[in-house]
């Protein structure tokens, strides 16, 4: 149990009306609301220790410096060690991967793809996991498969098979952001580990939601946002395992990243600097770690246990809703909740629970192919974060009963 009255007291929108009701914010997997501790920490750092990081040889420099790292300890002890990247979102750090496997030039090594190979993702991705696939596969002659899904948005295990030989990467959501449905990591990594593809975890709706070790689940890559798990905006990971970005060649080229730089050539430094080129988001990456902080403080088992009940809580209040479809599993999914209201387009479902205050979202929710295999083109969605509370879902689930009256579909 968790003590959402305490919780919600540290987040300071949380007290606003929205259209002159109370707000019930059901979007945090498009992105999370910030606790005072969050907001108080990228204020901090401007307020009293704002300096360049990694260049600065006086004080303010230093201290910036070690606030930088220390979010960069912090970020990868909450995935269970490893190497942690900083880039601009999850969609970044995927877009670096994608690079690296196209590229040799370091060391013209056995990593780079090329035609016959295949890229094996699913077909419940989140564009960010699965675009920079489709590109790199045009641009190597490599071939992009997937893994299909079940009627109810679960990865199909039947189509596990189509990980073979060829297959170079394997990536894949850890929590699909439409469905909420868990995929079977254990299953796909070990198909994957036995034909040695690189592993690619999409944890952008796992790490802010449950306990999530890296290192235990066995993949090579992964990433996630600071900003859908109580963190700054701005500010992503790339997460590998320790060794594996030695490999990757430079993704953004400049300043910060370079050993030696002459008219001719130019060396480069070892990961992470290699990849962390320019001025970064030196606040954002710094108050990452009162993100971090924050959920350990309630504790990832906690806030799992809290948003599953939520998560079935909501399930089952809109399977009883007449005219309302599911789209996903009906068990065990966490965090997300999406659904098609017959008659009435999401968006005008949006709108009409926006006017009673509550926030969800509508659209394709970037993951347009996940859609077009449940038969709907798009959806409307709640999802929840540690602050969201039974009593909001049922006033969530009794403004959506009216809906479909209210647009005149039923009388
Ligand atoms: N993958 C998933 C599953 C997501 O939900 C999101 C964000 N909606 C992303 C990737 C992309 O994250 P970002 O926008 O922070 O790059």
């Amino acid at each position: 149990m968790i003590d959402t009255a305490a919780i919600r007291a540290d987040f300071p929108v949380l007290a606003r009306q929205v259209r002159g009701e109370p707000l019930i914010y059901l979007d945090s997997a498009a992105t999370s609301q910030r606790p005072i501790q969050v907001i108080e920490a990228e204020r901090d750092f401007y307020a009293r220790l704002n300096a360049a990081v990694h260049r600065g040889t006086h004080a303010l420099g230093e201290e910036a410096t070690d606030a930088y790292e220390a979010a960069r300890d912090a970020v990868s002890r909450f995935v269970g060690g490893g190497e942690i990247v900083w880039t601009k979102n999850a969609t970044e750090a995927l877009n670096l991967v994608a690079y690296a496997l196209q590229n040799t030039t370091l060391d013209g090594g056995p990593l780079a793809l090329r035609e016959g190979d295949e890229i094996v993702i699913t077909e419940a991705e989140h564009h960010a996991n699965l675009v920079p696939w489709q590109q790199l596969a045009r641009r190597t002659g490599a071939t992009l498969k997937w893994l299909g899904l079940t009627d109810d948005g679960q990865i199909d295990l039947s189509t596990l098979d189509r990980i073979t030989e060829r297959t170079r990467v394997a990536a894949f959501t850890h929590v699909s952001n439409v469905t909420g449905a868990i995929s079977p990591v254990a299953e796909i990594v070990k198909a994957a580990r036995a034909v040695g593809a690189l592993i690619v975890l999409d944890a952008c709706q796992s790490v802010p939601h449950m306990p999530v070790n890296l290192v235990e689940l066995g993949v090579d890559v992964a990433a996630f946002s600071a900003h859908k798990m109580l963190g700054p905006t701005g500010v992503g990971a790339l997460w590998a395992r320790p060794g594996l970005l030695d490999q990757f060649p430079p993704f953004i080229t400049g300043g910060s990243m370079v050993e030696v730089v002459t008219m001719e050539n130019t060396t480069f430094l070892p990961p992470p600097a290699r990849f962390e080129a320019g001025s970064q988001a030196t606040a954002q990456v710094a108050a990452w770690t009162a993100a971090v902080e924050y959920l350990e403080r309630i504790g990832m088992a906690n806030i799992a246990e809290h948003e599953a009940e939520l998560t079935a809580h909501c399930v089952a209040g809109i399977t009883q809703i007449e005219g309302v479809r599911l789209l996903g599993p009906t068990k065990g999914g966490i965090g997300v909740v999406a659904f098609d209201v017959d008659g009435v387009h999401p968006h005008d479902v949006s709108q009409f629970l926006d006017a009673g205050g509550i926030e969800v979202r509508a659209g394709h929710h970037c993951a347009q192919p996940i859609h077009r295999r449940l038969g709907v083109r798009s959806s409307s969605r709640a999802s929840f974060g540690v602050h969201t509370t039974p009593a909001e879902i049922d006033a969530f689930l009794d403004r959506l009963s009216e809906v479909r009256r209210y647009f005149g579909v039923i009388s």
